[in-house]
C-alpha cells in the first residue's frame, strides 16, 4: 500500500501580498480567487484529490469572494484557518490579540462556508508557544505552521532585495519572515504535543529530508525557471529520499502556482510570475503526477487522523519554536 501524504492551498490573496510587501491599495482587498480557485479546483478534481485549503477570514468576510469559497466546499475540500488578517509578525501578537484574531477568522470562515476549523497555519510560516496555547484552548486538532528548513534567513534576504521600498519599521516587523536558521533543526514527520491539557499535531511542511531545503510547489516553480528539467529530477529526488527515510510528506500550494503575471500585473515580482501561464499549469501537473503515483495524497485532517490511528506520532517537545 502506498504511503500517506497531504496536500494543501494556501489561499492568500492579492492584497495579503500587497500588504506583506508594503504597496499602497492593499487595504481595498484586491482579490483573485475567482480567476485562482476554479483553476486549483479543475486540476484536483481530474484526480479526485480531496486537499485542504486554508481560508484568511478577511476574505470570508467579503461578499465578493463568497462564490469562490463555496466552490471550495462544493468540490469537498477541507476548510482550514489561515488567520484573519494574514499577517506575517503573528507570532509578535499578544495573547488576546490572539484570541481576537480566531474569533474573527473563525466566525467569518464559518458565515461563509458553513464549516468550523479543526486546523490552523499561520501566515508566512509565524508560529509562537502563544499560538499553539491558543490552538488548544480552541480544540483544534493540529497545526502546520513549520517549515523546517535552514534557509530562511536566505528567502529573507532575497525578499528584502525586491522590496527597496520599505521603511525600516516595515523591515523589523518581518524580520522574522519565512523563520529562523534553527528552525531547521525541527523534526519533518508529523509528531504530537500537549497544549493545554489537549494533544495537538503538527505537521510540518516538508523540506527535502536531511538538507532541508524546500520542496513546496513555488519553489519547485523558481528552481523550474532555470530548469525545468533540473526542478523535475530534485522533486523526484526529494520523493525518493522521504520514501527511504520514511517521512510522510506534505506539500503545500500557493495561489501563484495557478497565476501568470498577465494575470496580476501588481505581483509580477514574485519567482516564476514571468512563466506563461499553459507551461506553469504543466509543470504543476507534472509535480501533482509524481506525487500521486508514490503517495496516497489526502487533506490535513485526514493526515492527521492516520497519524494518531497508527500511532507513528513521537511526543516531541516545541522549545524549538519559543
Ligand atoms: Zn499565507
Amino acid at each position: 500500500m502506498k504511503t500517506i501524504a497531504s496536500l494543501s492551498l494556501d489561499l492568500d490573496n492579492q492584497w495579503s501580498y500587497m500588504k506583506t510587501h508594503g504597496d499602497a491599495g492593499w487595504d481595498k482587498f484586491p482579490t483573485y480567487l475567482d480567476v485562482v480557485v476554479p483553476r486549483a479546483l479543475s486540476m484536483l478534481a481530474t484526480r479526485e484529490l480531496s486537499i485542504t485549503f486554508f481560508v484568511v477570514g478577511q476574505d470570508a468576510a467579503l461578499s465578493k469572494n463568497g462564490d469562490a469559497l463555496a466552490s471550495i466546499v462544493a468540490g469537498g475540500h477541507e476548510i482550514g484557518n489561515h488567520s484573519f488578517s494574514h499577517e506575517p509578525w503573528l507570532h509578535l501578537y499578544s495573547k488576546q490579540e490572539l484570541v481576537e484574531e480566531f474569533e474573527k477568522a473563525e466566525e467569518a470562515i464559518g458565515n461563509a462556508t458553513g464549516k468550523r476549523t479543526t486546523g490552523f497555519r499561520g501566515p508566512g510560516f509565524s508560529a509562537s508557544p502563544a499560538v499553539l496555547e491558543v490552538l488548544g484552548e480552541r480544540n483544534y486538532d493540529y497545526d502546520c505552521s513549520t517549515l523546517p528548513t535552514y534557509i530562511a534567513p536566505l528567502a529573507r534576504a532575497y525578499y528584502f532585495f525586491n522590496s527597496p521600498k520599505m521603511s525600516e519599521e516595515e523591515r523589523q516587523k518581518r524580520k522574522k519572515l519565512f523563520g529562523k536558521f534553527s528552525d531547521g533543526l525541527q523534526p519533518l514527520n508529523p509528531y504530537v504535543f500537549q497544549s493545554n491539557g489537549r494533544t495537538l499535531m503538527e505537521i510540518p511542511v516538508t523540506t527535502f529530508p536531511i538538507v532541508k531545503t524546500p520542496i513546496h510547489v513555488s519553489y519547485l516553480l523558481y528552481l523550474a525557471t532555470f530548469s525545468r528539467a533540473a526542478a523535475m529530477r530534485y522533486w523526484k529526488l526529494a520523493l525518493t529520499a522521504c520514501s527511504v527515510l520514511k517521512v510522510q510528506p506534505s506539500l503545500l500550494l500557493h495561489p501563484l502556482d495557478f497565476l501568470s503575471g498577465s494575470d496580476v500585473d501588481e505581483l509580477k515580482f514574485f519567482p516564476a510570475m514571468g512563466m506563461p501561464l499553459e507551461e506553469k499549469l504543466g509543470f504543476v501537473n507534472d509535480v501533482l503526477d509524481l506525487y500521486t503515483k508514490q503517495f496516497r495524497v489526502v487533506s490535513m485532517s485526514e493526515h492527521a487522523r492516520s497519524v494518531r490511528l497508527d500511532g507513528t506520532a513521537s511526543p516531541t517537545c516545541r522549545e524549538v519554536l519559543s
